[in-house]
Protein backbone atom coordinates (compact mmCIF):
# COMPACT_ATOMS: atom_id res chain seq x y z
CA UNK A 1 0.00 0.00 0.00
CA UNK A 2 1.08 3.27 -1.02
CA UNK A 3 -0.27 6.81 0.11
CA UNK A 4 0.39 7.49 -4.21
CA UNK A 5 -2.38 4.78 -4.87
CA UNK A 6 -5.53 5.54 -6.59
CA UNK A 7 -8.30 4.53 -4.92
CA UNK A 8 -9.26 1.95 -7.66
CA UNK A 9 -5.73 0.05 -7.38
CA UNK A 10 -6.11 -0.02 -3.36
CA UNK A 11 -9.34 -2.07 -3.62
CA UNK A 12 -8.28 -4.40 -6.90
CA UNK A 13 -8.13 -7.86 -5.82
CA UNK A 14 -5.59 -8.74 -9.02
CA UNK A 15 -5.70 -12.03 -10.45
CA UNK A 16 -3.35 -14.54 -9.46
CA UNK A 17 -1.61 -16.59 -12.11
CA UNK A 18 -0.97 -20.29 -12.27
CA UNK A 19 2.66 -21.36 -11.26
CA UNK A 20 4.94 -20.87 -14.25
CA UNK A 21 7.61 -23.18 -11.97
CA UNK A 22 11.42 -22.45 -12.15
CA UNK A 23 12.75 -26.20 -11.80
CA UNK A 24 13.22 -28.05 -14.44
CA UNK A 25 11.72 -31.43 -15.08
CA UNK A 26 8.04 -30.66 -13.85
CA UNK A 27 5.10 -32.41 -15.54
CA UNK A 28 3.20 -29.52 -16.09
CA UNK A 29 -0.52 -29.43 -16.23
CA UNK A 30 -1.78 -26.77 -14.02
CA UNK A 31 -2.39 -23.70 -16.63
CA UNK A 32 -3.97 -25.56 -19.87
CA UNK A 33 -0.77 -25.17 -22.33
CA UNK A 34 -0.07 -27.23 -25.43
CA UNK A 35 2.36 -29.91 -24.86
CA UNK A 36 3.32 -30.11 -28.63
CA UNK A 37 3.87 -26.83 -29.06
CA UNK A 38 3.74 -24.06 -32.35
CA UNK A 39 3.32 -25.26 -35.76
CA UNK A 40 6.82 -25.34 -37.13
CA UNK A 41 5.67 -22.78 -39.66
CA UNK A 42 5.19 -20.28 -37.11
CA UNK A 43 8.57 -20.91 -35.45
CA UNK A 44 9.68 -20.59 -39.45
CA UNK A 45 7.89 -17.10 -39.65
CA UNK A 46 9.22 -15.91 -36.27
CA UNK A 47 12.38 -16.45 -37.01
CA UNK A 48 12.03 -14.60 -40.48
CA UNK A 49 10.38 -11.47 -38.94
CA UNK A 50 13.57 -11.72 -36.04
CA UNK A 51 15.63 -9.26 -38.24
CA UNK A 52 16.39 -6.16 -39.00
CA UNK A 53 12.99 -5.13 -39.17
CA UNK A 54 12.30 -5.06 -35.22
CA UNK A 55 13.80 -1.66 -35.29
CA UNK A 56 10.34 -0.16 -37.07
CA UNK A 57 7.10 -0.13 -35.25
CA UNK A 58 4.81 -3.11 -36.36
CA UNK A 59 1.67 -2.56 -38.41
CA UNK A 60 -0.81 -1.11 -36.15
CA UNK A 61 -3.65 -3.07 -37.37
CA UNK A 62 -1.98 -6.08 -38.09
CA UNK A 63 -3.68 -6.81 -41.23
CA UNK A 64 -1.77 -9.95 -41.97
CA UNK A 65 -3.36 -11.94 -39.09
CA UNK A 66 -6.89 -10.41 -39.49
CA UNK A 67 -7.11 -11.20 -42.60
CA UNK A 68 -5.85 -14.75 -42.34
CA UNK A 69 -8.66 -15.17 -39.65
CA UNK A 70 -11.11 -13.50 -41.23
CA UNK A 71 -10.75 -15.84 -44.70
CA UNK A 72 -11.37 -19.20 -42.98
CA UNK A 73 -14.68 -17.36 -41.85
CA UNK A 74 -15.81 -15.72 -44.87
CA UNK A 75 -15.05 -12.60 -43.10
CA UNK A 76 -13.83 -9.31 -43.23
CA UNK A 77 -10.86 -8.39 -41.74
CA UNK A 78 -12.88 -5.38 -40.27
CA UNK A 79 -14.58 -8.22 -38.13
CA UNK A 80 -12.00 -9.12 -36.53
CA UNK A 81 -10.08 -7.68 -33.49
CA UNK A 82 -6.40 -8.99 -32.24
CA UNK A 83 -4.66 -8.43 -29.43
CA UNK A 84 -2.49 -9.27 -26.73
CA UNK A 85 -3.48 -12.64 -25.69
CA UNK A 86 -7.01 -13.42 -25.25
CA UNK A 87 -6.81 -11.86 -21.57
CA UNK A 88 -5.99 -7.92 -23.56
CA UNK A 89 -8.84 -8.57 -26.10
CA UNK A 90 -11.31 -9.75 -22.72
CA UNK A 91 -9.67 -6.47 -21.13
CA UNK A 92 -10.78 -4.30 -23.28
CA UNK A 93 -13.95 -6.04 -24.20
CA UNK A 94 -14.92 -4.99 -20.57
CA UNK A 95 -13.92 -1.64 -20.47
CA UNK A 96 -15.11 -0.82 -24.32
CA UNK A 97 -18.37 -3.02 -23.96
CA UNK A 98 -19.24 -4.31 -21.09
CA UNK A 99 -20.01 -1.60 -18.73
CA UNK A 100 -23.97 -0.89 -18.35
CA UNK A 101 -25.82 1.09 -16.09
CA UNK A 102 -27.87 -2.85 -15.48
CA UNK A 103 -25.42 -5.22 -14.14
CA UNK A 104 -22.61 -7.55 -16.34
CA UNK A 105 -23.86 -11.41 -15.74
CA UNK A 106 -21.50 -14.33 -15.75
CA UNK A 107 -21.59 -17.51 -14.63
CA UNK A 108 -20.28 -18.70 -10.90
CA UNK A 109 -18.03 -20.46 -11.59
CA UNK A 110 -16.14 -19.53 -14.36
CA UNK A 111 -13.16 -17.74 -15.77
CA UNK A 112 -11.38 -16.05 -12.33
CA UNK A 113 -10.84 -12.79 -14.30
CA UNK A 114 -13.86 -11.89 -15.36
CA UNK A 115 -14.70 -10.28 -11.55
CA UNK A 116 -11.02 -8.55 -11.62
CA UNK A 117 -11.81 -6.81 -15.21
CA UNK A 118 -15.35 -5.48 -13.23
CA UNK A 119 -13.22 -4.19 -10.08
CA UNK A 120 -10.44 -2.48 -12.68
CA UNK A 121 -13.72 -0.58 -14.63
CA UNK A 122 -16.35 -0.52 -11.88
CA UNK A 123 -18.59 -2.80 -13.71
CA UNK A 124 -21.35 -4.60 -11.30
CA UNK A 125 -21.72 -7.80 -12.05
CA UNK A 126 -24.04 -10.83 -10.61
CA UNK A 127 -22.73 -14.30 -10.76
CA UNK A 128 -25.55 -16.99 -11.86
CA UNK A 129 -24.91 -19.90 -9.97
CA UNK A 130 -23.99 -23.58 -12.38
CA UNK A 131 -26.87 -26.23 -11.88
CA UNK A 132 -26.71 -29.37 -9.75
CA UNK A 133 -24.31 -30.78 -12.72
CA UNK A 134 -22.53 -27.72 -12.84
CA UNK A 135 -23.77 -26.85 -16.12
CA UNK A 136 -24.87 -23.60 -17.45
CA UNK A 137 -28.53 -23.08 -17.78
CA UNK A 138 -29.36 -20.42 -20.02
CA UNK A 139 -32.54 -19.65 -18.37
CA UNK A 140 -31.44 -18.06 -15.95
CA UNK A 141 -29.83 -15.76 -17.83
CA UNK A 142 -32.88 -14.22 -18.87
CA UNK A 143 -33.09 -11.42 -16.43
CA UNK A 144 -32.56 -7.21 -16.90
CA UNK A 145 -29.03 -6.97 -17.24
CA UNK A 146 -26.57 -5.49 -19.40
CA UNK A 147 -24.47 -7.90 -21.24
CA UNK A 148 -23.02 -11.81 -20.43
CA UNK A 149 -19.90 -12.84 -20.45
CA UNK A 150 -19.35 -16.69 -20.56
CA UNK A 151 -16.47 -19.08 -21.42
CA UNK A 152 -17.60 -21.78 -23.89
CA UNK A 153 -16.28 -24.48 -23.17
CA UNK A 154 -16.72 -23.20 -19.38
CA UNK A 155 -13.64 -23.03 -17.16
CA UNK A 156 -12.49 -24.84 -15.07
CA UNK A 157 -15.37 -27.53 -16.06
CA UNK A 158 -14.84 -27.92 -19.20
CA UNK A 159 -18.49 -28.59 -20.00
CA UNK A 160 -19.67 -26.96 -23.54
CA UNK A 161 -23.04 -24.98 -24.24
CA UNK A 162 -24.34 -26.37 -27.16
CA UNK A 163 -24.58 -23.30 -29.95
CA UNK A 164 -28.63 -23.94 -29.89
CA UNK A 165 -27.97 -23.04 -26.32
CA UNK A 166 -26.11 -19.41 -27.40
CA UNK A 167 -28.67 -18.66 -29.68
CA UNK A 168 -31.03 -18.97 -26.85
CA UNK A 169 -29.48 -16.56 -24.91
CA UNK A 170 -28.65 -14.15 -27.70
CA UNK A 171 -32.49 -14.37 -28.10
CA UNK A 172 -33.67 -13.59 -24.85
CA UNK A 173 -32.48 -10.07 -25.50
CA UNK A 174 -31.61 -8.35 -28.62
CA UNK A 175 -30.54 -5.09 -26.83
CA UNK A 176 -27.69 -7.21 -24.09
CA UNK A 177 -24.27 -7.60 -25.87
CA UNK A 178 -22.84 -11.76 -25.35
CA UNK A 179 -19.08 -12.12 -25.12
CA UNK A 180 -18.53 -16.12 -25.66
CA UNK A 181 -15.10 -16.74 -24.47
CA UNK A 182 -13.96 -19.49 -26.60
CA UNK A 183 -10.63 -20.31 -25.06
CA UNK A 184 -11.27 -24.21 -24.97
CA UNK A 185 -13.38 -24.34 -28.12
CA UNK A 186 -10.99 -25.96 -30.40
CA UNK A 187 -11.12 -29.60 -28.48
CA UNK A 188 -14.33 -30.26 -28.84
CA UNK A 189 -17.10 -27.82 -28.72
CA UNK A 190 -19.51 -25.83 -31.56
CA UNK A 191 -17.47 -22.85 -31.78
CA UNK A 192 -20.31 -19.13 -32.40
CA UNK A 193 -18.51 -17.41 -35.07
CA UNK A 194 -21.01 -18.59 -37.71
CA UNK A 195 -23.55 -16.77 -35.75
CA UNK A 196 -21.91 -13.58 -36.17
CA UNK A 197 -23.00 -12.62 -39.37
CA UNK A 198 -26.90 -12.89 -38.13
CA UNK A 199 -26.35 -11.55 -34.71
CA UNK A 200 -25.47 -7.81 -33.84
CA UNK A 201 -25.01 -8.64 -30.08
CA UNK A 202 -22.62 -11.79 -30.38
CA UNK A 203 -18.62 -10.99 -29.46
CA UNK A 204 -16.84 -14.23 -30.03
CA UNK A 205 -13.26 -14.37 -28.48
CA UNK A 206 -10.78 -17.31 -29.17
CA UNK A 207 -6.80 -17.33 -28.40
CA UNK A 208 -3.48 -19.06 -29.73
CA UNK A 209 -2.29 -20.07 -26.60
CA UNK A 210 -4.10 -23.60 -26.51
CA UNK A 211 -5.11 -24.93 -29.50
CA UNK A 212 -2.45 -23.31 -31.19
CA UNK A 213 0.44 -23.83 -29.14
CA UNK A 214 1.45 -20.29 -28.66
CA UNK A 215 1.15 -19.03 -24.63
CA UNK A 216 4.32 -17.49 -24.90
CA UNK A 217 3.46 -15.69 -27.87
CA UNK A 218 0.34 -13.85 -26.05
CA UNK A 219 -2.50 -13.54 -29.19
CA UNK A 220 -5.86 -13.44 -28.74
CA UNK A 221 -8.83 -11.83 -31.10
CA UNK A 222 -12.80 -11.46 -30.84
CA UNK A 223 -15.01 -11.42 -34.25
CA UNK A 224 -18.20 -9.37 -34.49
CA UNK A 225 -19.67 -7.27 -36.41
CA UNK A 226 -17.60 -3.99 -37.41
CA UNK A 227 -19.54 -1.84 -35.22
CA UNK A 228 -18.34 -3.58 -32.09
CA UNK A 229 -14.49 -4.27 -33.17
CA UNK A 230 -14.61 -0.51 -34.18
CA UNK A 231 -15.59 -0.45 -30.09
CA UNK A 232 -12.70 -2.38 -29.50
CA UNK A 233 -10.07 -0.46 -31.69
CA UNK A 234 -11.22 2.70 -30.14
CA UNK A 235 -9.98 1.56 -26.56
CA UNK A 236 -6.51 -0.71 -27.95
CA UNK A 237 -6.14 2.94 -29.65
CA UNK A 238 -6.20 4.86 -26.10
CA UNK A 239 -4.34 2.57 -24.70
CA UNK A 240 -1.52 0.76 -26.72
CA UNK A 241 -1.53 1.50 -30.32
CA UNK A 242 0.58 -1.56 -31.20
CA UNK A 243 -0.18 -4.69 -28.97
CA UNK A 244 0.82 -7.26 -31.56
CA UNK A 245 4.71 -7.06 -32.44
CA UNK A 246 6.32 -7.99 -35.32
CA UNK A 247 7.54 -11.75 -34.19
CA UNK A 248 3.43 -12.33 -32.93
CA UNK A 249 1.93 -11.07 -35.93
CA UNK A 250 4.27 -13.52 -38.02
CA UNK A 251 4.03 -16.28 -35.99
CA UNK A 252 0.18 -16.02 -35.47
CA UNK A 253 -0.22 -15.52 -38.92
CA UNK A 254 1.77 -18.68 -40.04
CA UNK A 255 0.21 -20.80 -37.15
CA UNK A 256 -3.44 -19.67 -38.14
CA UNK A 257 -2.86 -20.84 -41.69
CA UNK A 258 -1.09 -24.43 -40.96
CA UNK A 259 -4.54 -26.07 -40.41
CA UNK A 260 -3.17 -29.25 -40.38
CA UNK A 261 -0.86 -29.16 -37.81
CA UNK A 262 -3.66 -27.35 -35.56
CA UNK A 263 -6.55 -30.42 -36.21
CA UNK A 264 -3.53 -33.41 -35.97
CA UNK A 265 -2.57 -31.75 -32.58
CA UNK A 266 -5.99 -30.99 -30.91
CA UNK A 267 -7.09 -34.50 -32.03
CA UNK A 268 -4.44 -36.34 -30.29
CA UNK A 269 -5.54 -33.72 -27.26
CA UNK A 270 -9.00 -34.99 -27.50
CA UNK A 271 -7.84 -38.49 -27.38
CA UNK A 272 -5.28 -38.33 -24.74
CA UNK A 273 -8.46 -36.32 -22.85
CA UNK A 274 -10.42 -39.34 -23.14
CA UNK A 275 -8.00 -42.10 -21.65
CA UNK A 276 -7.03 -39.50 -18.86
CA UNK A 277 -10.68 -39.16 -18.10
CA UNK A 278 -11.16 -43.04 -18.27
CA UNK A 279 -7.67 -43.50 -16.11
CA UNK A 280 -8.99 -40.95 -13.48
CA UNK A 281 -12.29 -42.81 -13.14
CA UNK A 282 -10.72 -46.20 -12.41
CA UNK A 283 -8.87 -44.27 -9.48
CA UNK A 284 -12.18 -43.52 -7.97
CA UNK A 285 -12.41 -39.70 -9.45
CA UNK A 286 -15.64 -38.20 -10.65
CA UNK A 287 -14.70 -36.57 -14.04
CA UNK A 288 -17.10 -33.79 -15.18
CA UNK A 289 -17.73 -33.97 -18.95
CA UNK A 290 -14.86 -32.45 -20.89
CA UNK A 291 -14.75 -30.48 -24.09
CA UNK A 292 -11.60 -28.80 -23.32
CA UNK A 293 -7.79 -29.71 -23.38
CA UNK A 294 -7.75 -30.38 -19.37
CA UNK A 295 -10.35 -32.30 -16.72
CA UNK A 296 -12.12 -31.00 -13.96
CA UNK A 297 -12.07 -33.90 -11.61
CA UNK A 298 -12.70 -34.46 -7.89
CA UNK A 299 -11.74 -38.03 -5.65
CA UNK A 300 -14.69 -39.63 -3.18
CA UNK A 301 -11.98 -40.15 -0.48
CA UNK A 302 -9.05 -37.82 -0.60
CA UNK A 303 -9.22 -33.87 -0.66
CA UNK A 304 -8.09 -32.15 -3.79
CA UNK A 305 -5.31 -30.09 -2.00
CA UNK A 306 -3.74 -33.13 -0.37
CA UNK A 307 -3.88 -35.12 -3.94
CA UNK A 308 -2.60 -31.60 -5.65
CA UNK A 309 0.54 -31.28 -2.95
CA UNK A 310 1.40 -34.52 -2.99
CA UNK A 311 1.18 -34.54 -7.29
CA UNK A 312 4.09 -31.65 -6.56
CA UNK A 313 6.06 -33.42 -3.93
CA UNK A 314 6.51 -35.97 -7.40
CA UNK A 315 7.01 -33.68 -9.85
CA UNK A 316 3.17 -33.31 -11.60
CA UNK A 317 1.99 -29.73 -11.68
CA UNK A 318 -1.69 -29.70 -11.56
CA UNK A 319 -4.19 -27.22 -10.34
CA UNK A 320 -6.42 -26.97 -7.11
CA UNK A 321 -9.78 -25.42 -6.88
CA UNK A 322 -11.91 -25.06 -3.69
CA UNK A 323 -15.00 -22.88 -3.75
CA UNK A 324 -18.34 -23.08 -1.47
CA UNK A 325 -20.26 -23.69 -4.66
CA UNK A 326 -18.66 -26.25 -6.33
CA UNK A 327 -16.57 -28.36 -3.76
CA UNK A 328 -13.29 -29.66 -3.95
CA UNK A 329 -12.02 -30.36 -7.68
CA UNK A 330 -8.83 -30.83 -9.66
CA UNK A 331 -7.87 -29.01 -12.81
CA UNK A 332 -6.11 -31.20 -14.68
CA UNK A 333 -4.09 -29.90 -18.45
CA UNK A 334 -3.95 -32.70 -21.03
CA UNK A 335 -0.41 -33.68 -21.56
CA UNK A 336 1.40 -36.06 -23.98
CA UNK A 337 0.92 -39.17 -23.94
CA UNK A 338 4.01 -39.92 -21.37
CA UNK A 339 2.90 -37.31 -19.40
CA UNK A 340 -0.72 -38.43 -18.96
CA UNK A 341 0.95 -42.06 -18.31
CA UNK A 342 2.83 -40.42 -15.72
CA UNK A 343 -0.07 -38.20 -14.06
CA UNK A 344 -2.15 -41.43 -13.75
CA UNK A 345 0.92 -43.75 -12.07
CA UNK A 346 1.91 -41.18 -9.59
CA UNK A 347 -2.20 -40.59 -8.65
CA UNK A 348 -2.49 -44.29 -7.99
CA UNK A 349 0.81 -44.82 -6.16
CA UNK A 350 -0.76 -41.91 -3.99
CA UNK A 351 -3.94 -43.15 -3.50
CA UNK A 352 -2.89 -46.39 -2.88
CA UNK A 353 -0.07 -45.27 -0.19
N1 LIG B 1 -10.32 -17.23 -21.25
C1 LIG B 1 -10.25 -18.34 -20.51
C2 LIG B 1 -11.52 -19.04 -20.14
C3 LIG B 1 -9.00 -18.83 -20.08
O1 LIG B 1 -8.94 -19.93 -19.30
C4 LIG B 1 -7.83 -18.16 -20.46
C5 LIG B 1 -6.47 -18.68 -20.04
N2 LIG B 1 -6.11 -18.45 -18.74
C6 LIG B 1 -7.96 -16.99 -21.20
C7 LIG B 1 -9.21 -16.57 -21.60
C8 LIG B 1 -6.77 -16.13 -21.56
O2 LIG B 1 -5.87 -16.74 -22.40
P1 LIG B 1 -4.76 -15.92 -23.18
O3 LIG B 1 -4.66 -14.55 -22.58
O4 LIG B 1 -3.54 -16.72 -23.05
O5 LIG B 1 -5.26 -15.83 -24.60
Amino acid sequence: MSRFWSPIVSTLKPYVPGEQPKIANLVKLNTNESPYGPSPKALAAIAEAAGDALRLYPDPTSMALREAIAARHGLSAGEVFVGNGSDEVLAHAFMGLLKHEKPLLYPDISYSFYPVYCGLYGIEAVEIPLDDAFRIRVADYDRPSGAVILPNPNAPTGIALPLAEIEALLAQDRERLVVVDEAYVDFGAESAVSLVPAHDNLLVVQTFSKSRGLAGLRVGFAIGQRPLIEGLERVKDSFNSYPLDRLAIAGATAAYRDEAWFDDKRRTIMASRERVAEGLAALGFEVLPSSANFVFARHGQRAGADLAAALRARGVLVRHFAKPRIGDFLRISIGTDAECDRLLAELSAILEG
